[in-house]
């Protein structure tokens, strides 16, 4: 099993299996990479008031946002329950930046309609940028320590 059944993104196996292709090809045309760590806000709380069902279909919806608006070249996948992963080859600081914050905005902005109603949700971002042949593992974990700190300055933000 490649995707996950919930979203129909990448699941965190097949989304590692295909950053391995993709980043030895950066690394061979000695490309930089970037990270995004794309982890819902106070999602438990959602799943707390509205339900579990209602949960899941947020997580359909910033999925959809995820594989709908970025092109080829960016590789979505869902990291873990309510935590996603974006990976983005050729691409500097600046630019990675500019699309996470583009898709934060893009999911702060999305209204979900369930059987409990219309929902919105925000999501913190953490972003870490790779040298050519720098191992994803250490990019995620920068990525996640961003992604930390975009937390504690309050959510619905991105770090680096
Ligand atoms: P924070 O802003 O700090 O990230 O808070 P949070 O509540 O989002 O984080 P926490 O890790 O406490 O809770 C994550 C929640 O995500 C708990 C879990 O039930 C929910 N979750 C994980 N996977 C799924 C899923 O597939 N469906 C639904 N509905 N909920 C899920
Ligand atoms: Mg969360
Ligand atoms: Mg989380």
């Amino acid at each position: 099993m490649t995707r996950d059944t919930l979203t129909g993104l990448f699941n965190r196996g097949a989304l590692l299996r295909h950053a391995g292709h993709v980043l030895a090809d950066a690394k061979a045309r000695g490309a930089s990479y970037a990270v995004l760590m794309i982890d819902l806000d106070r999602f438990k709380q959602i799943n707390d008031n509205y339900g579990h069902l209602a949960g899941d279909n947020i997580l359909r919806a910033v999925a959809g946002v995820l594989s709908g608006s970025l092109t080829s070249s960016y590789l979505p996948g869902r990291f873990g329950g309510e935590e996603f992963l974006l990976l983005m080859s050729d691409t500097e600081l600046p630019t990675a930046l500019q699309q996470a914050e583009h898709l934060r905005t893009a999911i702060a902005e999305l209204v979900v309609q369930t059987d409990s109603g219309p929902l919105t949700v925000t999501t913190s971002i953490g972003v870490a940028v790779g040298t050519p042949g720098e191992a994803l593992e250490a990019v995620v974990h920068r990525a996640d320590q961003a992604l930390y700190s975009a937390k504690e300055s309050g959510r619905n933000l991105v770090a680096s």
